[in-house]
């Protein structure tokens, strides 16, 4: 007779930073539930993934078992934990968990998206619990860089599994509560099986610094600066918007708040009681007639994102702001891995305006949201974990967070990757099976799955441009007009000076030419010949293979 099982997988964040999903499930192996934790994207880099906006998970085997998903939980608004849920949310039509700001902010990203469908949330108090088929969840409040982030703590008749999700410690993290040490230590001593957690920055030793200290930091270069003052920052940190309106206030200058993601979080933090007492601000529109000492833009596009505010102000093309020599501009943030050029790209923009730029390289105007290692060390002495799964993280970061727990004692640490249906209960973990994942591409409007050819070939386009050969033939196979040949994104000329052109033509008729009479007559003979003389010839000047397209018309 089958017994009852606990267990895990993650279909996307697990060896990549971003589009975290995870399920777990209970049951007899045929028969298990399912909960779902969290459903992000990843955002593509233009030169790998030319023309794709984001990256979400397949969810393919969740819209299978659909009718055993009890429910998705979302453990804080970051779009790498809910950006993929107005796209996917709709195949899977499952109840959907939220804490209230988290709930908000969906809810406002959502109606901000044009044609997206009604998607009702369910909201769960803060520090609540909600009962889904045969998991109990309770939220533990732990700090982050946005609002109600929350561990979850999945009670299963199996054992009770501690899900991080995104965390640090912080004493003072300016809005909310610090992280419930109480609640995670409670959990340990009633016995938690295992802990899947937040890997991020467990190559970095020590702890993080507090918000406040970063908001002390903010206050001085504010309050210093000699003329106008501009603040990026990531859109959803609502602690650090409020710390830059604080320092603005003491400083007595005006904010302006420049860029529409961060206005949705402005209203979201004062319909959520984020932002009670904090200043009202002024529209973009009020920015040029304050004097430059009285008045502070805190902008969007801290990711050098081309159409953000500070992009659009570092090109001198903003409508309603412009900085100028003299002008300080703070970077409260970092950069995630693969926007580095993009943001070189702004700040040399602004350095060229001779604006002053301050980064966390020159000042402590960002921390991160995530725990270092001695806080990672505080989490396993809390909860006392008989198995640890790191999750969160890139290869590297999962190796070294699975080295700390071995080092302290976790009696079972295991390293899995998506798509690895881990067992943690009875006789966990085990890898016993794989589920089907993978990813998807939202281009433009159209989701794409990731093996389809589109990308891959729009690459290759990028790379070595397109030939295109269009070839007349009548019914016994000659030529009823010349051929017509056209270069799409290759060298005029190649190194010696001949026209790419004339060696492509000449390609086309020599291949053509020396066909036997007989194959002419064969319309897909003719083009593969064609094809590849022409690849071939221009391999040979250039180096390089472009993308060639022969068609053939018979009359
Ligand atoms: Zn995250
Ligand atoms: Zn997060």
């Amino acid at each position: 007779m089958a017994h009852n099982e606990l267990v895990f997988a993650a279909l996307g964040g697990i060896g990549e930073i971003g589009m975290n999903l995870s399920i777990y499930g209970f049951g007899e192996p045929r028969r298990r539930q399912w909960l779902i934790v969290d459903c992000g994207v990843s955002f593509a880099s233009e030169e790998q993934l030319p023309g794709v906006d984001l990256i979400l998970p397949d969810i393919g085997y969740l819209i299978e078992e659909r009718k055993n998903v009890v429910g998705l939980v979302l453990t804080h608004g970051h779009e790498d934990h809910m950006g993929a849920l107005i796209d996917l949310w709709p195949r899977l039509n499952v109840p959907l968990y939220a804490t209230p700001f988290t709930a908000a902010l969906f809810e406002a990203r959502r109606a901000s998206e044009p044609g997206a469908p009604q998607i009702p949330v369910k909201i769960v108090p803060l520090g609540g619990s909600v009962t889904l088929g045969p998991f109990a969840i309770d939220f533990i409040n732990v700090a982050h860089s946005i609002p109600e982030s929350n561990a979850l703590a999945i009670r299963t008749p199996a054992g009770i599994v501690l899900h991080t999700g995104d965390w640090k410690i912080d004493p003072t993290p300016l809005i909310g509560a610090p992280t419930d040490a109480a609640k995670l230590t409670a959990l340990g001593d009633a016995g938690v099986l295992a802990l899947i957690g937040d890997s991020t920055n467990a190559i970095r030793d020590g702890r993080s610094p507090s918000e406040a200290d970063v908001a002390k930091t903010l206050a001085e270069l504010i309050r210093t600066a000699p003329r106008r003052v501009a603040v990026t920052t990531f859109a959803s940190h609502v602690g650090r918007l409020r710390a830059v309106a604080d320092a603005a206030r003491l400083a007595e200058r005006e904010v302006v708040v420049v860029g529409r993601a961060m206005e949705r979080v402005v209203q979201v933090a004062r319909e959520t009681g984020y932002f009670d007492g904090v200043q009202e601000f002024r529209s973009a529109e009020a920015y040029g007639y304050l004097p430059p000492d009285k008045v502070l833009a805190l902008c969007t596009g801290s990711q050098g994102e081309p159409r953000a505010a500070l992009a659009r102000i570092a090109e001198d093309e903003h409508p309603d702001v412009t900085l100028s020599a003299g002008d300080r501009v703070i970077f409260s943030a970092r950069p995630i891995p693969g926007n580095e050029k993009a943001i070189a790209r702004v700040i040399n923009g602004l350095v060229t305006q001779g604006v002053e730029v301050i980064t966390d390289r020159d000042r402590l105007v960002h921390v991160s949201g995530h725990p270092r290692r001695d806080e990672l060390r505080d989490m396993i002495a809390w909860v006392r974990p008989n198995i640890l799964i790191p999750a969160h993280g890139e290869a590297l970061h999962l190796a070294e967070h699975a080295a700390l727990a071995r080092r302290l004692g976790v009696p079972n640490v295991l390293v899995c990757r998506n798509g690895d249906l881990v067992r943690l209960a009875p006789d966990g973990p085990q890898i016993i099976d794989e589920v089907p994942s993978g990813r998807l591409y939202k281009d433009g409007s159209i989701l794409v799955n990731a093996e389809a050819r589109t990308v891959a070939a729009r690459r290759r386009l990028s790379f070595a441009g397109m030939v295109s050969v269009a070839l007349v033939l009548d019914a016994k196979g000659a030529l009823v007009a010349n051929p017509e040949v056209e270069l799409i994104g290759l060298p005029e000329f190649d190194a010696g000076g001949a026209a790419m052109l004339d060696i492509a033509r000449d390609a086309v008729e020599e291949a053509f030419d020396a066909l036997p009479k007989p194959r002419r007559r064969d319309p897909d003979a003719v083009a593969e010949a064609i094809r590849r003389a022409v690849r071939a010839a221009i391999a040979e000047r250039w180096n390089k293979k472009p993308i060639c397209h022969v068609h053939v018309l018979t009359v």
